[in-house]
C-alpha cells in the first residue's frame, strides 16, 4: 500500500491547483485520474480573466499547444428572443480559449504532484488517524493510505458519492451536449462566445467557433432528447441569424450538476476528505466553472496545510478559507449583487445601457422569460434568503453547506 500524505482525485484544474499549494508545502501528493493523459474533457474552454490570472501567477505563460483557434475570446453575446443582440466585452481584455486537454495536463505538470493515470477511485474508507483510498488500474485493485483526499473529480464525483451515498438524488441534473459542425456561413462574430436566453432552444444553449468549425450546444433536464434539442437550435439560427452548418461531424455530452451555487448549497465533506472544484458545486454564470474551480482547489490545498500547521480540524479550516470563493461565485447568481453590485467580469450593465430604451424593455422581459424556465427546481426562494443572508451578514450562511 502506499503512503502518501495527500490523496487527490482527478486530474483537471482543481486538481492542479491543490496540488501545487500541497506541493509547495513539501506535501507527498498523489493525484489520481481515470483516463489516460492528457485526456479529453468536454468544455467551451473560454477562461475568465481571473482564471487567466490564476495559471499565469501559479503556472506561467501559457505555451500555444494548450490553446485552439481562435487562440482567444474577446467576451460574450447574449441574443434574445426578441431578436436583440448585446455583446459584452471582458474585463481587460481577451482571454485564453483553452484546449482543455492540453491545459489541464500542462498544469497537472506543473503542480508538482505525482500522476497515476488509468486509475479510477473505487471507494475509502475513513479511519482515525488515515484513510485508505480504494482504486483500480487495468484491473488491478490498488490501495493508498493518506492523512487527507481531496475530490477533484468533477461534476459527477465518485468521492461524493462514497460518502453522501444519497446526495445525487437530492439535485436536480442536466445533460448538456455539443455537436461539431463545417461551416458554410456564419455571421456569429467569431470573437466572441455566444449565448441565448430563449426557453424555446433549452436551459442552456450556445455557439462558438473552433478550430475552423462551428461548435452548436444545448443543455436541458436529464431525460430529454439531445438530437432533437439540437436539431431544433441549429434550424434556429440557421432561421434567425442566417447561420449555415455542414451536419455534424461529431457530439458529446456530459451530466452538469448545474444549481448548488445559485442557491449556496455547496458540498465540501466530511472528516479528512475534502471536495472541491465543480465537484463541490462551483459553477459561475453561464457555466464558466473553471476560475472557480482554480481558485477552490487551491483553497482546498491550502486548508490542508493551514490545518497540519495549527492541529486544527481540516473540515473547521476549509470551510473559513472557501467562505470568498463561495462569495465570489454566488454573488454571481445573486439578483441583489447582479443590479446593484457588479460580480462578474464583464460589463453587463454598461451593455444594457448601449441599448435603446425598447430595446432594454425586451431584454429585461426575455430574460424574465427565461428565469420562469427554472421554476420547476424552486430555486427562486433560496436565491432570495442567500441574498438576504448576504445583504444582512456581509456573506452566505454555513449552515445551508453539506
Ligand atoms: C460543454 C461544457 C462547456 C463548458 N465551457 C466552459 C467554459 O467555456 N469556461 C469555463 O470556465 N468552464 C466551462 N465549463 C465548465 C468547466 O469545464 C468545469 O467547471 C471545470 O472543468 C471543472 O473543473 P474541475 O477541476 O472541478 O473538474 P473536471 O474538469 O470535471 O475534472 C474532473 C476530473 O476527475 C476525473 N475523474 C472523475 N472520476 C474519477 C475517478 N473515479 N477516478 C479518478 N479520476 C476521476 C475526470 O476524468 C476529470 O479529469 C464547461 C463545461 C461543459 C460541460
Amino acid at each position: 500500500m502506499r503512503n502518501v500524505d495527500v490523496v487527490i482525485v482527478g486530474a483537471s484544474l482543481a486538481a492542479a491547483a491543490a496540488a501545487k499549494r500541497l506541493t509547495d508545502a513539501g506535501l507527498e501528493t498523489v493525484i489520481l485520474e481515470r483516463k489516460e493523459l492528457p485526456r479529453h474533457k468536454i468544455c467551451s474552454g473560454i477562461l475568465s480573466p481571473r482564471g487567466h490570472r490564476f495559471l499565469l501567477e501559479n503556472f506561467g505563460p501559457l505555451p500555444r499547444e494548450v490553446l485552439h483557434d481562435p487562440t482567444w475570446c474577446r467576451g460574450v453575446t447574449f441574443h434574445f428572443p426578441s431578436m436583440v443582440s448585446m455583446s459584452l466585452d471582458f474585463f481587460g481584455g481577451t482571454t485564453p480559449h483553452l484546449h482543455r486537454k492540453y491545459s489541464d495536463y500542462w498544469a497537472i505538470q506543473r503542480s508538482g504532484a505525482e500522476v497515476h493515470d488509468q486509475t479510477s477511485f473505487v471507494g475509502l474508507v475513513e479511519h482515525s488517524d488515515h484513510i485508505v483510498v480504494n482504486a483500480r488500474k487495468q484491473g488491478e485493485d490498488l490501495q493508498y493510505r493518506a492523512r487527507h483526499v481531496i475530490g477533484a473529480d468533477g461534476p459527477s464525483s465518485p468521492v461524493i458519492r462514497s460518502i453522501y451515498p444519497e446526495y445525487p438524488e437530492q439535485i436536480p441534473w442536466f445533460f448538456v451536449g455539443q455537436k461539431f459542425h463545417g461551416i458554410i456561413d456564419c455571421p456569429l462574430d467569431r470573437e466572441y462566445f455566444h449565448f441565448w436566453f430563449n426557453p424555446d432552444l433549452g436551459h442552456y444553449t450556445w455557439s462558438h467557433a473552433r478550430d475552423g468549425q462551428q461548435i452548436v450546444g444545448v443543455g436541458f433536464k436529464s431525460g430529454d432528447n439531445f438530437d432533437a434539442k439540437h436539431k431544433n437550435v441549429v434550424r434556429y439560427l440557421e432561421e434567425k441569424h442566417g447561420v449555415r452548418l455542414d451536419p455534424h461531424t461529431s457530439h458529446e455530452g456530459c451530466a452538469e450538476n448545474f444549481g448548488p451555487s445559485l442557491i449556496n448549497r455547496y458540498v465540501f465533506g466530511k472528516g479528512n476528505v475534502l471536495i472541491t472544484g465543480q465537484a463541490a458545486g462551483f459553477l459561475n454564470i453561464i457555466a464558466e466553472g473553471m476560475s472557480c474551480a482554480l481558485h477552490s482547489g487551491a483553497i482546498s490545498g491550502e486548508a490542508i496545510v493551514e490545518a497540519r500547521l495549527r492541529n486544527r480540524p481540516v473540515q473547521e479550516v476549509y470551510r473559513k478559507m472557501i467562505a470568498s470563493e463561495v462569495r465570489r461565485t454566488t454573488d454571481q447568481w445573486n439578483p441583489l449583487k447582479v443590479a446593484f453590485g457588479m460580480p462578474h467580469e464583464a460589463d453587463f450593465r454598461t451593455a444594457l445601457m448601449g441599448l435603446s430604451w425598447r430595446e432594454r424593455r425586451l431584454v429585461v422581459r426575455d430574460i424574465w422569460r427565461f428565469i420562469v424556465l427554472y421554476k420547476e427546481f424552486k430555486w427562486g426562494r433560496q436565491i432570495v434568503q442567500s441574498a438576504l443572508d448576504r445583504l444582512s451578514n456581509g456573506s452566505y450562511t454555513q449552515q445551508r453547506w453539506i
